[in-house]
């Protein structure tokens, strides 16, 4: 069973869950229950420098990241 990442669209935690791929649209965040969204792992959102980050990384790994 593959794992994916999701996050919360309303509190924004940031998870990796074990799903099967069907039910990937039924996760809910741990900590608030909303919806999750599944992150595309690879595909890096964060557009260049457009000043988004304050000072935290918000990437779940900090490979690859030059901020931190
Ligand atoms: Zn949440």
């Amino acid at each position: 069973m593959p794992t994916y990442d999701f996050r919360c669209v309303n509190c924004g935690e940031r998870f990796s869950r074990r799903v099967p791929i069907e039910e990937r649209d039924k996760v809910r965040c741990p900590q608030c229950g909303s919806k999750a969204q599944q992150l595309l792992t690879g595909f890096i959102y964060f557009g260049k420098s457009d000043g988004g980050g304050s000072g935290s990384c918000s990437r779940s790994s900090c490979s690859g990241c030059s901020g931190c």
